[in-house]
């Protein structure tokens, strides 16, 4: 065995279903006692089941999370996380509320907990993306990582079939590039594969049935494997992609990522055979073909495959491959301008991986 480091994420996390009441304990445990609770317009009835159970103990609320962290939200929520005197965040939600909670625990210095209600792992990383005039910027800081996951399995009941199964693909995909990144260890390859294997079978059942409870449990365990997988080693081709595609193009996040996986995959294929092998073990109905398990999966997902699906235009594509391979970056295969292109070309229209 090659020698490697390891850097575990510090995070304290409570994982099961109805965890959620464990939260006021959490608070107490922690010497907290006026938390400011996050969420977007959307889940302000899981931001209602939280007041309920911390019995009016909270700072305040703050319900205008969106997505990509527009600074002017963070703004908005800072000057009212100040005016109410909180001292720690609760965010409950996806990606967008969690980012939120991380631009204020940064800047702040505040503890963070976070609830998460998708299966994106931002809760797992150090990492956060923000806005500002309309460009995205990305920084990675330990002080980032929030400090404690309560992975409360009810709450991802209401998340609806076509955003689990897209969200489940995203988490994937994290897991995929994190068993070939060159800071690749062996405690993370066994994280990325557990991830792959528990979502791979979840997600299809997730699909056939929303409220299927073991489902949901798995889904969201291999969901908070392969975040951790995001959060401790470098990601390649696939997100950096995906990150243009998101960034320049205002394309949705966890469609894009469904959509790019195999085709990000299969470009990388060549100089990683040992990982492709290890990838369609992982996958159900791959008979030994990664490529093939990751068709099968989408198409038991019933997912939109092209990002013409999602307004991207066939003229954009040179202009998203030029951004792509704009700053060097690295990658398991030299990431060149023209088979970039194509491979976008290919995703645009919807075609098969190769
Ligand atoms: P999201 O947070 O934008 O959520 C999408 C929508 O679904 C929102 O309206 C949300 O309120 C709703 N929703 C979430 N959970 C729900 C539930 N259980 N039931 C009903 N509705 C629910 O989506 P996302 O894919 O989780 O996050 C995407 C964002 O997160 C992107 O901006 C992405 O860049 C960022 N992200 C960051 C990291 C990181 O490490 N920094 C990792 C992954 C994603």
């Amino acid at each position: 065995m090659e020698a490697f480091e390891y850097n575990a994420a510090p995070a304290r996390v409570i994982f099961g279903s109805g965890t959620i009441s464990k939260l006021a304990e959490e608070v107490a445990r922690q010497k907290l006692s006026r938390p400011l609770l996050l969420s977007t317009p959307q889940q302000v009835d899981h931001l209602t089941q939280l007041k309920n159970l911390l019995n009016g103990k909270e700072a305040g609320v703050f319900s205008e999370a969106t997505m990509h962290t527009p600074s002017h939200i963070t703004d908005k929520a800072l000057a009212y996380a100040k005016s109410v005197n909180a001292d720690s965040v609760i965010s409950i939600g996806g990606g967008s509320t969690i980012g939120l909670g991380k631009a204020i625990s940064i800047r702040t210095g505040l503890p963070h907990i976070c609830i998460p209600t998708t299966y994106a792992g931002s809760e797992m990383t150090p990492i956060l993306g923000e806005t500002q005039d309309g460009k995205k910027t990305t920084r990675s800081d330990p002080k980032i990582l929030p400090g404690t996951v309560i992975y409360d399995v009810d709450f991802t009941m209401t998340l609806p079939a076509n955003m689990s199964a897209t969200s489940g693909v995203n988490a994937i995909a994290h897991a995929v590039e994190a068993l070939y990144a060159r800071n690749t260890n062996p405690i993370i390859n066994l994280l990325a594969l557990e991830g792959i294997s528990a979502l791979s079978v979840s997600l299809p059942d997730i699909v056939l049935e929303p409220s299927s409870l073991p489902a949901r449990q798995k889904a969201l365990y291999g969901a908070w494997l392969c975040g951790t997988c995001l959060g401790a080693v470098g990601m390649s081709l696939h997100h950096k992609l995906c990150h243009t595609l998101g960034g320049s193009f205002n394309m949705p996040h966890a469609e894009t990522h469904t959509i790019i996986l195999p085709h990000a995959l299969a470009y990388n294929a060549p100089n990683i055979p040992e990982v492709m092998k290890k990838i369609a073990e992982a996958l159900p109905g791959s008979d030994g073909d990664a490529i093939k398990g990751l068709n099968l999966l989408l198409e038991k997902l019933r997912v939109k495959r092209g990002l013409k699906d999602f307004g991207f235009k066939e003229e954009d594509v040179e202009k998203a491959a030029e951004i792509a391979v704009a700053n060097p970056y690295w990658n398991p295969r030299p990431v060149e301008e023209k088979p970039i292109r194509e491979l976008l070309r290919r995703a645009w229209a919807g075609e098969e991986a190769r």
